[in-house]
């Protein structure tokens, strides 16, 4: 959207959206909640959102530090849901009529960053623009994720390329001249919030930064070991190192390595440390059918993801929402046919297998500590994932979708 100078884009309609059966839907809906409400994380949700996930990333060894140098961060809890809680959060903020609430509104009331206010954060921008760049003051990083929204920067891009150059600066491969003079090291608060700003007003490195991690890895070939992108688009805050399903997920992507489509690290690390490799390659369509399903019918994943609510509600909402009866089984067949789509789209664009990869860093430099210190995904295993996965999605060795599939949807 930047390249099109486009920030946003408000949609609004005038009509009631009539509900074809309100007394079942409600009912149903009474059902979802009381099984929330009775969950017992239900209210860690409404009081920390996503900032819970802090202190998880950090115990199970996933959190992104010093540009995933480590994947856990000495300093968390001062960065953590409990310091936002205790000394940052001033309200709630939540989606229409959600009994989750997940947002949170801060403000910092002392000290250089006073009076920022910042809707959020939540887990990614924290982690990516907190440990990731080895931020450990909170009110600093709300500081910058304040930029970032005032820019209408993405956090999980901007921490990702500004940890790269912080770490190209320091194993030399981007030289003073390249910073355009302005040296910048690990938790320069200063110096991070101004190079910020020369990618939005793109003025000298910012300018080939602001394109992204492709445009670097063209100027400056060396910082591919570096920076961590999957097609072109900069890794989420979850360490894909310790959990190799994730590393599927991320390299399967359609956009990316991002884990809107599939997030299976959580569950990997709880329940699929035996895991034989037809459950891994399940566990990840699975995500990648059900993800989509939650964006096709407009709804929140949270519920389900976080507090394990019923995917069966949903055929359920649909049905009384439109009259018309769709099982399960039916919306994620549709779900699935959109990753079919997509992934025709890509290959049409010349996508293949060797795009489904990973960054260096996973096969080749493994986290310093914490729980999954020496870790690095095997690249043969994943290879071997990466075939079985492309067999059970009935695409081809290099991960080409059979004609025939892209027949169903010529008309
Ligand atoms: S709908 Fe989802 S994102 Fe919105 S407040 Fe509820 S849980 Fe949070």
């Amino acid at each position: 959207m930047g390249s099109k100078n486009l920030k946003a884009i408000a949609v609004r309609g005038q009509q009631d959206l009539p509900v074809y059966d309100l007394p079942h839907l409600l009912a149903e809906a009474d059902k979802a909640y009381k099984y929330m409400k009775e969950h017992k994380f239900f209210k860690l949700w409404q009081q920390q959102g996503l900032m819970n996930d802090i202190e998880y990333a950090n115990t199970i060894g996933i959190m992104p530090a010093y540009n995933f140098k480590d994947s856990v961060f000495a300093k968390y809890d001062q960065i953590n849901g409990t310091t936002m809680l205790n000394h940052y959060k001033i309200g709630d903020s939540a989606c229409f009529l959600c009994p989750m609430c997940c947002g949170n509104i801060c403000l910092v009331r002392h000290g250089k960053y006073a009076g920022t206010i910042v809707e959020g954060p939540e887990y990614e921008s924290c982690a990516m623009l907190g440990p990731n760049l080895g931020i450990d003051n909170f009110a600093a990083i709300l500081s910058v994720i304040h930029l970032c929204d005032e820019f209408g920067i993405d956090t999980i891009s901007a921490g990702n390329i500004i940890g790269a150059v912080i770490e190209g600066y320091e194993k030399g491969i981007l030289s003073l001249s390249d910073l355009d003079g302005r040296e910048i090291n690990w938790g320069e608060v200063d110096a991070i919030q101004e190079l910020l700003k020369r990618i939005a007003h793109r003025e000298g490195i910012g300018d080939i930064l602001a394109d992204g991690s492709r445009r670097i890895i063209e100027t400056w070939p060396e910082m591919d070991k570096i920076i961590l992108q999957v097609k072109g688009l900069e890794q989420s805050a979850y360490d894909s190192r310790a959990g190799i399903s994730m590393a599927l997920a991320y390299a399967t992507s359609d956009v990316g390595a991002h884990h809107t489509r599939a997030w299976t690290i959580a569950k990997e690390m709880e329940e699929g440390q035996n895991w034989t490799d037809d459950e891994r390659v399940d566990t990840v369509i699975y995500h990648q059918k059900l993800r989509p399903l939650f964006d096709m019918l407009g709804v929140c994943r949270l519920p389900w993801i976080e507090l394990g609510l019923n995917e069966q509600h949903y055929e359920k909402f649909y049905e009384f929402v439109t009259g018309k009866e769709m099982p399960l089984e039916r919306l994620l067949a549709l779900s699935n046919d959109i990753y079919d789509l997509t992934r025709l789209i890509n290959t049409h664009l010349g996508i293949r297998r060797k795009d489904d990869s990973l960054p260096y860093k996973v096969w080749s430099n493994p986290p310093l500590t914490g729980p999954n210190a020496g870790k690095v995904i095997d690249r043969e295993h994943f290879q071997k994932l990466l075939s079985l996965y492309y067999q059970k999605r009935g695409w081809d060795k290099n991960g080409i979708p059979p004609a025939a599939l892209e027949a169903n949807f010529n008309d």
